[in-house]
């Protein structure tokens, strides 16, 4: 399997420290108001790798930060007169639900960066100790570029071209404009803690480098999060890794491209964002994921909303494909030979795994994986048109396994129940049918054979009041190759 490493600038083949298993670690947000759909894509691309790595049998073990202190959030606790905890503790919550409603799976480990403060002070006084980190005389401890040769080593900068080329924050406090607060000295008002150097709080950069440590050991297999955060979070972390314990953070460095609108970084900053939450409130979780695998993980995704109702109908259309295979599997009528269509749609249903695996394999290619997936839709349906009545059981019902099987690894349901028939139509069919039951799917197909047996007599009267009765009920009867079904009157084909 091939991984893209930042640091190496190409595809490496992936090889686990200890085998068979994955350690990985993708940089979690700062919980100060709702995730925008430019972190869900990270944090979804990360979740479909997490997926594919234990579809290929890894056992993973995933940890995730939540960033619960911060300027962002100090902020706006005294905006709204509230403590930081308060606002952190809210939007740790929102953002735990974002995810679950995305269907992302929760983390192995959510470490919180106040419960970590131990692990992260004894990190800091082993740089002070070993010449890597001053404190400053505001009780600030800061990371010495200087002092680390290898600086600059995941983004591929140079420390002089940087000094020259970039605008940095003046601070009096630091020994050269790149160094970085691995410690911040308490401002009065702010959350605390005692520390060997004063009050104060952590910087960010140190947070993920000693919660990896503690959590999964360094170095890990995989770290992860937005290009954003090459340069400088995750040099800076790789820094401080490298020179307190002498071992990389980790052996593959994976960045996700950035989510645009209008050819722009999505970001609270610029203010041209939508939130995951106001997304999911009016599209289907699994439309947004499709849209967005249907980019590669690296690349730049445009998102515009006409997309996104494309994407709506295009899981539409491999539900129903998956539903009519499952439902044609239950209704064949008779168990044919296996004919030339058969040995199609066995081809097809091998190739589109094979295909699929092959395309995740490199670099977690899901728009080349959900190709695969289209192709054996196109080759169903093709056989289902072509066989009618007749569908072999055992086939229709691989197919729709296998489509489930790999929707699953994108984490898009495809095999959604049967949908629910309401209740009502056990009166229909009482009164049209001599339905004697009290089943909905029964009364259903008593109705449906009823409606036929009165087209064939031409008692049309009594057909369309059968069919007035159903669409009644927000129904419509679908007249398909293989016989009739209701479905609900606005579940898109
Ligand atoms: P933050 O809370 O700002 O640290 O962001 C959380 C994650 O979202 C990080 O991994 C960022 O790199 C990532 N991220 C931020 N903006 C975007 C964007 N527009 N597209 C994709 N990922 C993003
Ligand atoms: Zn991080």
């Amino acid at each position: 399997m091939l991984v893209y490493n930042t640091r190496t600038h190409r595809k490496q083949e992936l090889k686990p420290i200890e085998e068979g298993k994955i350690r990985m670690y993708v940089c979690g947000p700062t919980v100060y108001d709702q995730i925008h759909i430019g972190n869900a894509r990270t944090f979804l691309s990360f979740d479909v790798i997490r997926r594919y790595l234990i579809y290929k049998g890894y056992q993973v073990t995933f940890a995730q930060n939540l960033t619960d202190v911060d300027d962002k959030i100090i902020n706006r606790a005294n905006e709204e007169g509230r403590t930081a905890a308060e606002v952190a503790e809210e939007f740790s919550n929102a953002f735990i639900q974002q995810m679950h409603r995305f269907g992302i799976m929760d983390p192995d480990i959510r470490p919180r960066a106040t419960r970590e403060i131990e692990a992260m002070q004894q990190m800091i006084q082993i740089l002070i100790d070993k010449g890597n980190a001053y404190v400053a005389d505001n009780g600030d401890v800061y990371f010495s570029v200087r002092s680390d040769d290898a600086y600059g080593i995941l983004s591929g900068r140079d420390l002089d071209q940087l000094r020259a080329g970039e605008r940095v924050e003046v601070n009096d406090q630091k020994r050269d404009p790149f160094d970085f607060a691995l410690w911040k000295a308490a401002k009065p008002g702010e959350p605390s803690w005692p520390s060997p150097w004063g009050e104060g709080r952590p910087g960010w950069h140190t947070e993920c480098c000693a919660m990896i440590h503690r959590y999964l050991g360094t170095p890990i297999d995989l770290h992860g999060g937005g290009q954003d955060l090459v340069f400088p979070h995750h040099e800076n972390e790789t820094a401080q890794a490298m020179c307190a314990w002498g071992k990389p953070l980790a052996n593959y460095w994976m960045h996700t491209g950035m989510l645009r609108v209008n050819g722009e970084k999505m970001s609270k900053s610029l203010g041209n964002f939508y939130t995951l939450k106001e997304v999911l409130d009016k599209y289907p979780a699994d439309a947004v994921r499709l849209l967005m695998l249907q980019t590669h993980y690296r690349s730049a995704l445009d998102f515009n909303f006409q997309m996104l109702e494309g994407a709506v109908g295009t899981v539409e259309r491999l539900r129903t494909c998956v539903k009519n295979l499952r439902w044609a599997a239950n209704n064949a009528q008779a168990q044919n030979e296996l004919g030339e269509g058969e040995r199609a749609l066995g081809q097809a249903i091998d190739q589109a795994r094979a295909d699929f695996v092959a395309q995740m394999d490199d670099d977690f290619n899901t728009s080349g994986a959900l190709a695969a997936i289209f192709a054996l839709v196109t080759a169903a349906n093709k056989y289902l048109a072509d066989a009618g009545g007749n569908a072999s059981t055992a086939l229709t019902l691989r197919a729709a396994d296998t489509l489930a099987e790999l929707g699953d690894v994108l984490g898009i349901s495809l095999s959604a129940d049967e949908d629910e028939l309401p209740h009502e139509l056990v009166d229909l069919a009482r009164q049209y049918a001599s339905y004697e039951g009290d089943s909905a799917s029964e009364a259903a197909d008593a109705l449906l054979t009823a409606r036929q047996e009165a087209r064939k007599q031409k008692n049309w009267g009594v057909a369309d009041s059968i069919r007035d009765g159903i669409n009644a009920l927000g129904l419509v009867c679908e007249d398909t190759a293989a016989g009739s079904r209701l479905r609900k009157a606005n579940d898109n084909k």
